[in-house]
């Protein structure tokens, strides 16, 4: 027993199950992009252990990119302006993007992304996110490939943080309330 679980209310995905499940992912996209020379572009700093994941499960012939985004809000909800701190290295003329992400909530973030991808010159974005959160959706926006769909609550460990920590838990799970006090 590592020294965050103790502040875990619940566990919703285990680690056994997030490996099947990304398992399955990989074969789907493999179908799908085996001919596609795709780009995978993971957004840090949530979709890191993801993207080593999905990667790995995925046997196609790929490059691998890293974007990061900040988005102006408090700790757990984000308010709509994404900004880029760290860009892609390369031109993406004519490339299939697939951009990793750790989850879709409101839709912001992987909204402007795309857009992003496309003004620059991208053949095609598509979306591969290990959680989709439908309920708070405020863009129009759809993931070609969703490892799981989830409540709304807001959830931790494999990448995801709090407060940029719990990022290294194996599982994915609820805090315990008492652990949110002292935000506004
Ligand atoms: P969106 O732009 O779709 O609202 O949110 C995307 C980002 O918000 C995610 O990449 C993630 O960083 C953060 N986020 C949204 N929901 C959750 C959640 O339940 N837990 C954590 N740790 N981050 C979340
Ligand atoms: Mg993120």
């Amino acid at each position: 027993m590592g020294m965050m679980d103790q502040d875990i209310l619940k566990v919703l995905y285990t680690e056994k199950q997030i490996a099947a499940r990304i398992e399955a992912m990989g074969m789907e996209m493999y179908g799908a992009l085996k001919d596609k020379d795709p780009l995978f572009v993971s957004v840090l700093r949530g979709a890191f252990i993801f993207m080593a994941d999905i990667v790995r499960a995925c046997q196609v012939r790929c490059d691998v990119e890293f974007i990061a985004v900040s988005s102006y809000g408090n700790a757990t909800s984000s308010s709509g302006a994404v900004k880029i701190t760290h860009d892609i290295q390369q031109d993406i003329t004519g490339r299939n993007i697939v951009v990793i992400e750790d989850i879709l909530d409101s839709g912001n973030t992987l909204h402007f992304l795309k857009q992003y991808f496309m003004t620059k010159g991208a053949a095609s974005v598509s979306i591969c996110t290990l959680l989709d959160k439908p309920s708070r959706r405020t863009k129009a926006i759809t993931a070609d490939y969703i490892g799981f769909t989830v409540p709304d609550e807001f959830v931790v460990g494999y990448g995801l943080d709090y407060c940029q920590k719990y990022r290294n838990l194996p599982y994915i799970g609820v805090l315990k309330p008492e652990v949110y006090s002292g935000e506004e």
